[in-house]
């Protein structure tokens, strides 16, 4: 970390402690803005005991687990929507933070399965370094392979037996 001269980390916006507390810890949590925008950190992330960070609660608890979640906006290629930031572990997603519009919350046997796939979903993908859920992209773009041309002869043999 970069220190100034009497020796304090150099921040470029002062992190704001938020009113909320950090589902996996318990501890408190600041409010960074980085180039992507303003987002959630534990305040252990310093510290390396917790590795939670999420993008600004909307100030809407998660109907599903009000004491922990909060809904994040989620903006995605086919719109806007809300997730919990206890993803993957919570699966509640919404289309509108209205009240009496929001998604219902479900029954614990219905989240469990549901929250269970989701794990599983997610492991799947880290493993495979797949894209991940609605609103999660990947962590970086796969680059397109090389050798192109020979790439690019093989897709259109592809394409030729395929629409034969
Ligand atoms: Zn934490
Ligand atoms: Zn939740």
């Amino acid at each position: 970390m970069p220190m100034g001269k009497n020796g304090e980390p150099i921040i470029v916006a002062q992190p704001e402690e938020t009113q909320y507390r950090c589902p996996k810890c318990g501890s408190a949590t600041v409010q960074k803005t980085g180039p992507y925008g303003p987002y959630i950190d534990c305040l252990q992330r310093e510290a390396k005991t917790c590795d939670f960070r999420a993008g600004v609660p909307a100030g809407v608890p998660c109907p599903e687990e009000p004491e922990t979640g909060q809904l994040v906006e989620k903006r995605t290629r086919r719109g806007i929507f809300y997730g919990c930031w206890n993803y993957p572990n919570c699966s509640y997603t919404t289309n509108t933070l209205e009240p009496g519009k929001m998604t219902k919350p479900r029954g614990a046997d219905e989240r469990a399965a549901a929250n269970m796939k989701l794990l599983e979903r997610s492991a799947r993908g880290k493993a495979r370094s797949q894209r991940g859920g609605p609103g999660h992209p990947p962590p970086g773009r796969r680059a397109e392979p090389s050798g192109d041309a020979a790439a690019r002869t093989m897709r259109a043999g592809d394409d030729d037996t395929a629409s034969r």
